[in-house]
């Protein structure tokens, strides 16, 4: 049953269970970190479900401005339980450095945990991504995000607590390793040896020994007590493994399924499902991007919204915002409702454009086509008249220009799913509530 007045699915028995998804609606960079931010005020524990340190949250609030890869972004609420979920890929060196930078700028971490089930990006990993990058091109972040999970449907995956069994890991690591090294050679790397690896294996239990748990009991027992949970995902609906641009996509499912699959919180736990969309559209890598623009208003995006990734530091492809991508991402995850970020990009644009649909070949294209005839579509746009005045500093939406108004209403209709959150800045306080 809905309560209405709260927004919150009251339990037989009387308990609130907000289970809320924070996803990616397009291809990722949205902004999660920063709404996963603010939401995490309200929540009792933040969920990481899937993917690794391939893409970067940045965070900016009183502490300093962060830029997390694995760590969920409620970490910064000492209350909010954060837990690599099930579903991640946790490279341990990364997670390490990340750990201590938190800790230097005085964030504590006693309240992280890894779900012992995540499984382990090695330093193999790492140069395989980098060698067949170096060969194929399809725009990788080379952190060893595609090999990992290939060796984990391929039952050749180690996982976090094979660490904590120690000849388990030797026997596990001397079955894969010769295989591993095979592969290197065929790039022509060098191969790893089996003692280094355990040495390396010895030094990362000492350090995340005591974070490595079976986090569902700890789910579960927050789902019990009514508290809220929020899952917060990585990368955006245009990357699942699935249903993305494969495969220029990543190797895990970044949407609300992907969410209970790797959170392990089952479907009708799900409350809202919030798709985080960029008030214009960015992409890192490669695969087919309809409405970027090569010209100096996609330059000028990238600029204004300094749009270079947090992990890599790529520059970031933009374009104007595409709706058939957003409608997409909607029907995929069962939004609940959307948030609009970096609309304060668009504030200082003469005239800004909504791609409404698709023709290929004049033809109108109805469906989200397959990876290769993405390439050739042609968006249709429509031109709205910019608002030439700042939003950054409004807060309620009566503060923001008619024309900004306008402009996200429209985006409201084309997507079909009301705005729940609009983003005008990256601060904390820079945010309104719908
Ligand atoms: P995520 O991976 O989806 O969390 O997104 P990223 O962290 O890669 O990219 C979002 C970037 O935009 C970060 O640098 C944020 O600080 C910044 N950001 C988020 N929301 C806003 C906003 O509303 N306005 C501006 N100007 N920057 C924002």
């Amino acid at each position: 049953m809905l309560n209405l007045k709260f927004g919150l699915r009251v339990e037989r028995g009387g308990n609130c269970v907000t289970c809320t998804v924070v996803v990616g609606a397009q291809f990722g960079d949205e902004g999660k970190g920063r709404i996963v931010d603010y939401l995490a005020a309200q929540a009792n524990m933040v969920v990481r479900f899937q993917g690794g340190n391939n893409a970067g949250h940045t965070v900016m609030n009183q502490l300093g401005t962060f830029r997390l890869h694995l760590v969920p972004s409620g970490i910064f609420y000492p209350k909010v339980k954060c837990v690599l979920g099930a579903g991640m890929v946790v490279d341990p060196t990364s997670l390490i450095e990340e750990i201590s930078s938190l800790e230097t700028a005085g964030v504590s971490t006693n309240n992280l945990w890894i779900d012992r089930r995540a499984h382990i990006v090695w330093p193999y990993h790492r140069l395989l991504d980098g060698a067949s990058e170096a060969k194929g091109e399809l725009g990788t972040t080379k952190r060893g995000i595609g090999p990992v999970y290939g060796d984990k449907a391929s039952y050749r995956g180690i996982r976090m607590s094979d660490l904590l069994h120690s000849g388990f890991l030797k026997e596990r690591l001397a079955r894969v390793l010769p295989i591993k090294n095979h592969e290197m050679a065929y790039y022509g790397l060098q191969p790893f040896k089996l003692e280094d690896l355990l040495t390396q294996a010895g030094e990362w239990r000492e350090r995340l020994e005591r974070r490595i748990i079976d986090s569902l009991p700890i789910i579960q027992q927050a789902e019990a007590r009514g508290q809220r949970i929020l899952l917060e995902g990585q990368l955006g609906a245009m990357r699942d493994l699935n249903w993305g641009i494969y495969p220029f996509s990543t190797a895990s499912s970044p949407t609300a399924g992907g969410a209970c699959e790797g959170a392990g919180i089952p479907p009708q736990k799900i409350t809202n499902v919030i798709g985080i969309v960029k008030a214009y559209t960015t992409a890192v890598g490669g695969g087919p991007f309809p409405t970027e623009l090569l010209d100096k208003d996609g330059r000028r995006l990238q600029q204004v919204g300094d749009e270079y990734g947090a992990t890599t530091k790529r520059p970031r492809r933009c374009g104007w915002l595409d709706t058939v991508i957003l409608r997409y991402a909607a029907a995929l995850n069962g939004f609940t409702g959307i948030a609009i970020t970096k609309l304060d990009v668009l504030d200082s644009f003469e005239r800004a454009k909504i791609c409404t649909g698709y023709t290929r070949n004049g033809i109108t294209v109805n469906e989200m086509p397959d990876t290769v005839d993405l390439g050739e579509v042609k968006p249709v746009y429509e031109q709205w008249d910019g608002w030439k005045e700042p939003s950054t500093t409004a807060r309620r939406w009566d503060d923001l220009p008619p024309n900004a108004q306008a402009y996200l209403r429209r985006v409201e209709s084309l997507v079909n799913v009301p705005i729940r959150y609009i983003s005008v800045g990256p601060q904390r306080e820079n945010l309104i509530a719908m």
